[in-house]
């Protein structure tokens, strides 16, 4: 807990309302929500005239390096609704071997793996967990490709708060074992994640399940859109030129595009803004069919499939808050076959050292292709979102073996 501070202070606290991402509509603070009246997301506004009054780059300098340090952009009110598990601030780690290969443009990967349970998902749940048990939930309920359920599992069991959790039938064997070790009720269910969310709809409707799915509870957003807080910290208050974002429910580009909007406010950063990039996988690539096609909104996706399980996700609620990020940035989404993530991530370990998860690789594959095809530059500093840790997936199996008891050529090992 915070060594800075006693436990039962309040928290400097700025939270105004809620306010429909579609219409507008506020909603009032500090009362349980989902979706907004017209049920679209929900996002979280701020007395930013107030914050600008309270918080300084000096005195944010001075806090512990962990996501609490934006708290006045925050909306947990007190110090003892706060359920940490150590959300430490992540590194950003440049890649100049496969930069130099590349043609010289700087490619640094933002780590998230480091986080609490492996993956960013810690971000937001700690966040819509701490507000649950502010807001006296006592019962989560959600659908989760695996990094999410893990999340939402482990922070609620640390606030006491009972779990039910639903996933794909083949989501990967570590993620439903986590889910199951910290404390949630977990099933594995013939369907995508869409699938698995209407059961958490009609749990909702018939027993009282909190619904915890991506964007229909206000909080995820916030502590996602820590990353861009961080980011734009780490860069010195200023920006990357592109950020390749492995888009799911786009929870973390609409998060870290929101981060930049109050920053710009309380006069921390100013107008320029890195080029958000929405990478997706070709066999699950809603945002990329209608950024191409120029619409607002994107249908389901039928069929979907990819190794990169994190970003298999056939509809998203925050659809045209994700591609309007995209289209204000200036950038772009773009599509990567299974392949070429599988590549990605072997060049990524073999060069640099760096095992990312296939969703990181799927950035670095992006990147790639873009570049190849002229829609990033030489000279452009990219960040690469390594969204978990690859120790969480499946690993190649390896054979080679050494007997001890015969002679060993040393000169060939
Ligand atoms: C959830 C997840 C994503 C997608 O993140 P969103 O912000 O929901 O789009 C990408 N990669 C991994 C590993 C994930 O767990």
């Amino acid at each position: 807990m915070r060594h800075d501070d006693n436990l039962t202070a309040d928290l400097p606290n700025f939270v105004t309302h809620l306010e429909c991402a579609m219409t507008g509509e506020r909603h009032e603070a500090d009362q349980v929500h989902n979706l907004s009246r017209a049920g679209k997301p929900l996002l979280v506004r701020y007395d930013l005239a107030g914050v600008k009054q309270a918080l300084t780059k000096d005195k944010l300098a001075q806090r512990p390096a962990d996501l609490w340090r934006y708290r006045e952009l925050l909306p947990v009110r007190r110090k003892q609704d706060i359920v940490s598990l150590g959300e430490i601030m992540t590194p950003i780690v440049p890649m100049p071997k496969l930069s130099k290969r590349l043609g010289g443009g700087e490619i640094l990967v933002k780590d998230e793996g480091r986080l609490p349970t492996g993956s960013f998902k810690a971000r937001g749940l700690v966040m819509a967990v701490s507000m649950a048990k502010a807001l006296g939930i006592k019962h989560m309920a959600m659908p989760t490709n695996g990094n999410a359920g893990a999340a939402l599992a482990a922070y609620a069991t640390h606030a006491g708060i009972k779990t039910t959790i639903f996933c794909p039938e083949d989501t990967p064997e570590v993620n439903v074992s986590e889910i199951a070790l910290q404390g949630a009720s977990v099933y594995r269910v013939n369907g995508l994640i869409d699938d698995c969310g209407k059961i958490v709809g009609e749990g909702k409707a018939k027993v009282g399940w909190f619904d915890t799915s991506t964007l229909k509870e206000p909080y995820r957003i916030e502590g996602k859109k820590t990353m861009g807080l961080e980011l734009a910290e780490q860069f010195g208050w200023d920006m990357p030129d592109a950020i390749f974002y492995p888009t799911g429910g786009g929870t973390g580009l609409i998060g870290m595009w929101k981060a930049f909007d109050e920053l710009e406010k309380i006069g921390f950063i100013g107008s320029k803004r890195p080029r958000m990039i929405a990478v997706q996988a070709a066999g699950c690539a809603p945002m990329v069919k209608a950024y191409d096609e120029g619409k607002e909104h994107a249908p389901r996706w039928e069929n979907a499939h990819t190794i990169a399980s994190g970003i298999r996700v056939p509809q998203a609620v925050g659809d045209f808050l994700i591609l309007r990020a995209v289209r204000e940035s200036g950038g772009f989404a773009i599509a990567v076959e299974d392949p070429a993530i599988e590549v990605a991530l072997d060049e990524m370990a073999r060069e640099e050292g760096f095992l990312l998860c296939p969703e990181g690789a799927a950035t670095y594959a992006a990147y790639k292709q873009a570049l190849a095809d002229g829609r990033v530059s030489k000279t452009d500093r990219v960040v690469l979102f390594n969204c978990a840790s690859g120790l969480k997936y499946p690993l190649p199996k390896i054979e080679k073996k050494l007997d001890r008891l015969k002679p060993i050529d040393y000169a060939a090992l």
